[in-house]
């Protein structure tokens, strides 16, 4: 009592919250997330140009009378709707709140201590949260040449491993691993671990190679394929992405699922987005024709960037990317440094559109 009383008030505060909150939490910090200004064009959250499918708006603005009401908490027509896109049976989709919370579901009723993730260096940061969240270890094997290195993630493995985390294509390097690769992944992968192949950016993906998940799904059950609404639908801001997954498997990420976890209008956008070809096809030509524009413009200053298949383009700017950012934020232009990703050279700017990129352009020939 007496050292506590001779202690300064900030560190009393200090001693007491360490013994209340778990200590193993201290390596987690909140998300970075890409950064802006009012009125600059943001190139920084790898989103939809375009906006939103008018679509989902519509039904969103038609559902609105209905939010006395609680959603449907087996969320049943967009679960039989997205099971139908992939010939799926319903009992084999697991809806989140954002892909983000697929991914504390599947770690939730997967990892604690003494048991360990495995993912690559350089990626999306969720998947450390997720598995640090409840406790597991994350061990993270180097990038090769940019792409996902599945020998060294294998050599990371143990019977320990609960989780392996493959982003495809990678955020942020664009990067993907084909589907002979993920196989092999699968094949070799021990015994009680789930893969998790993360397809956020695969509806803009290309390569005639690229992971045919659907079929893969088929012959590995311990296979979890990841989607997302935020990204081509242009609904990041309503929420919805989801796993698909052998039925046994879908059922324990139910078990750890809150009961109302995606709203009544994040339902309804999502149902009807799907519907919303034109929008669809729309969203793919921009990122077709401002990949090609943006890959022209990096060759041309002779910048080292990697070959992308989603929506965004990764390249090194031999330099701090932060001033960069800065110095591009100023003419109006938000772009994502990676040094939050362990790249502090490398800087991600999403496919904008043609005018959007030209703006892109034209700050980077004053700034860099
Ligand atoms: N996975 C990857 C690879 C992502 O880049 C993102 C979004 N930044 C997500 C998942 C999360 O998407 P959602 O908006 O569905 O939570």
């Amino acid at each position: 009592m007496k050292i506590l009383s001779s202690l300064t008030p900030p560190l009393v505060i200090r001693y007491r919250f360490s013994m209340l909150f778990r200590d193993d939490l201290l390596s987690l910090a909140p998300y970075t997330a890409g950064k802006s200004r009012p009125g600059a064009i943001k190139l920084s959250s790898n989103e939809n140009p375009l906006g939103s499918s008018p679509k989902a708006l519509e039904a969103i603005k038609e559902a609105l009378g209905g939010l006395n009401r609680y959603p449907d908490g087996s969320a049943r027509a967009l679960k039989e709707k997205i099971a139908a896109r992939w010939k799926l049976a319903p009992n084999q989709v697991v809806l989140g709140n954002g892909s983000d919370e697929v991914l504390t579901l599947i770690a939730g009723c997967t990892v604690r201590s003494g048991l360990n993730a495995v993912t690559a260096s350089n990626t999306f940061s969720e998947y450390t949260f997720a598995a640090r969240l409840f406790g597991g270890n994350v061990r993270k094997a180097p990038l090769k040449e940019g792409r996902f290195d599945p020998d060294a993630i294998l050599a990371l493995c143990d019977n320990s491993t609960r989780l392996i985390f493959i982003c495809n294509p990678n955020n942020p390097t664009g990067t993907y691993l084909n589907h002979a690769e993920v196989e092999r992944l699968l094949r070799f992968a021990p015994a009680e671990t789930l893969v998790i192949l993360d397809e956020a950016y695969a509806e803009y993906a290309t390569a005639e190679d690229f992971p045919r998940s659907r079929e893969l799904l088929e012959r590995y059950d311990r296979l979890v394929v990841l989607h997302t609404f935020s990204k081509i639908f242009g609904l990041a801001g309503l929420r919805v992405g989801y796993a698909l997954a052998h039925p046994e498997v879908a059922s324990w990420l139910e078990r750890v699922r809150q009961p109302f976890n995606n709203g009544n209008l994040a339902q309804v956008g999502a149902h009807a987005a799907l519907d919303d070809h034109e929008f669809f096809e729309e969203s793919l030509a921009v990122n077709r024709e401002g990949m090609a524009s943006l890959v022209a413009f990096l060759e041309d200053k002779r910048l080292m960037y990697y070959p992308s298949q989603g929506n965004f383009v990764c390249f090194n700017c031999a330099e701090d990317a932060t001033g960069l950012f800065e110095r591009l934020l100023l003419d109006g232009v938000a772009v994502r440094p990676l040094n939050s990703f362990g790249l502090p050279e490398w800087i991600r700017v999403t496919i904008g559109t043609p005018h959007q990129l030209d703006k892109f352009f034209m700050a980077m020939e004053r700034h860099y």
